[in-house]
């Protein structure tokens, strides 16, 4: 069992250049939390905010950060929740899991910004998600079909003003 570490956050507009151990980061502007990795190893770790990546939550008091921090990317392979500023240690990664993690994250990615999906729907990780329907209509799969038509049409719209 590790030793319950409780963070502090704090609300900033850019992040600055040293980060404080224990303390989570938010820059609302820039749509990112930052923190140094919670088991002390003292690399930092980004979670930018997006609809596939990760979504924050304060509660007034605390900052809850979903879905999990995975730092695959780090030597310690550190795993953990960040939940009204405690952290939860989970599994460390395998190396299979980092794989279906990365696959789960493009695909999320490739669903949400090529095929869209509502934000609310885009799975951040998990589930096997189809393999991105041919161009034929009647081809698409139910999982991408209805409500990201409204999504996409309105990117569309921001983008190009159509
Ligand atoms: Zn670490």
């Amino acid at each position: 069992m590790r030793p319950e570490i409780v963070l502090t956050h704090e609300f900033v507009r850019a992040m600055p250049d040293e980060l404080e151990e224990r303390t989570i980061y938010v820059s609302i502007d820039f749509a990112t939390v930052a923190h140094k990795c919670c088991c002390g190893c003292g690399r930092e770790v980004v979670t930018p905010l997006s609809p596939t990546d990760w979504r924050l939550i304060f509660d007034g008091e605390t900052i809850s950060i979903e879905p999990s921090v995975g730092s695959w990317n780090l030597p310690c392979r550190s795993h953990y929740w960040i939940r009204r500023n405690k952290v939860q240690w989970s599994r460390p990664w395998s190396r299979e899991q980092v794989q279906a993690e990365r696959a789960a994250d493009a695909r999320a990615k490739a669903i949400y910004y090529g095929n869209e999906i509502e934000a609310e729907e885009a799975p951040p990780v998990i589930v096997p998600v189809p393999p991105a329907p041919s161009s034929t209509e009647d081809a698409e799969s139910p999982v991408v079909a209805k409500p990201e038509r409204r999504v996409w049409r309105r990117l569309k719209r921001w983008m190009f003003g159509a």
